[in-house]
């Protein structure tokens, strides 16, 4: 994940929810991509460190526990600077400028140029972070399928040119673990995201949170308090279905299609829900927030065993690739 700063419930309900299951299942290794942030922020990185910090904090509010799985940040594992380039010696050209988000940033952002090598490349950046691992799967939404068949398409480009001295492969092609993401809208019913300003933080207070709910847009079938409503075509209702119990959405079904009740109250019960799914997390992030040196030290100690499974990796490409230095014979 990038460090975007404090994650949202979109982030939540869209990577770190599923994650928490995934580490009781698989061996995980969760990082913050800060030299992914470099891609695009390279002219002025002073967000990055603090970025940095609170997704660190926000990961492990979610559930993420260093007993079960790697967490760890992306710039303090060596080989995710080395694996890129030699990847980078392999990589068509004209794979990195058909990626679609390419085109398509270079086009839209206009305040940052984009025309430069790290983020052309950044796609070989991700293909490393996982290769590195040789990892079975990687945990995406359907958005992000695009990038692992980038991926392993590079893979299958080194194990067509470098084998191992028995002939098997080296780096295994991943494989796509869909993970289920529900449409999670914004407070101003677009999806939820930073660069809309939408977004209710895994952070905010309660107060906060209400106050954010309250003015949210609903059906807009329902002008007056008498007017029938339908929870399906109202983003309050799409919240309900995420984090209302089946009774309360039982009665947001009924009161609104019958204009039984008011939206201001339907509000209110969502913003009870998602309060009550919040406050372990919030109790999590506090007692974390308080011990910056733990954190600190679940961060190093994941970077060590990261790059301890990425260095095995690391010694396998560059024996393949040639890089064993002077030969004996
Ligand atoms: S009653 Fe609830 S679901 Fe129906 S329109 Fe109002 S806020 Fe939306």
């Amino acid at each position: 994940m990038r460090p975007t700063g404090k994650l949202h419930l979109g982030n939540y309900m869209g990577a770190l929810h599923n994650w928490v299951r995934l580490q009781d299942e698989y061996e995980c290794y969760f990082f913050i991509a800060d030299l992914h942030a470099l891609t695009t922020d390279y002219a002025d990185p002073s967000g990055i460190a603090p970025n940095t910090r609170e997704v660190a904090l926000d990961f492990l509010a979610a559930g993420l526990d260093p007993e079960k799985c790697t967490i760890f940040i992306q710039s303090k594992v060596e080989p995710h600077y080395q694996l890129p380039l030699l990847l980078g010696m392999i990589t068509p050209l004209g794979w990195l400028e058909r990626v679609p988000s390419y085109k398509e940033m270079q086009e839209n952002v206009t305040n940052k140029d984009l025309t430069n090598y790290g983020f052309l490349g950044y796609p070989v950046l991700m293909a490393s972070d996982i290769l590195l691992y040789q990892a079975d799967f990687v945990p995406v939404g359907q958005d992000q399928t695009a990038h692992v068949e980038l991926t392993r398409e590079i893979a299958r480009r080194f194990n067509q040119f470098y084998k191992r001295a028995g002939g098997s492969e080296i780096l295994p092609e991943p494989q796509v673990l869909l993970t289920p993401s529900p449409k999670l809208p914004g407070t101003d019913g677009r999806k939820m995201s930073k660069s809309y300003g939408n977004t209710i933080l895994l952070s905010d207070p309660e107060p906060e949170i209400r106050a954010k709910i309250k003015p949210m847009v609903t059906d807009p079938a329902r002008v007056r308090r008498t007017d029938p409503g339908n929870p399906d075509k109202c983003p309050v209702g799409d919240l309900h279905k995420i984090f209302s119990t089946p009774e309360t959405l039982a009665k947001v079904y009924e009161g609104c299609t019958t204009a039984g009740i008011g939206c201001i109250e339907c509000k209110s019960w969502v913003a009870d829900a998602i309060v009550s799914a919040l406050a372990p997390i919030q109790e999590r992030r506090e007692k974390f927030g308080q011990d910056p040196a733990l954190v600190t030290e679940i961060l190093a100690d994941g970077a060590r065993r990261a790059t301890a499974r990425a260095e095995q990796t690391m010694q396998e490409v560059r024996a393949a690739m040639g890089l064993t230095g002077i030969s004996a014979s």
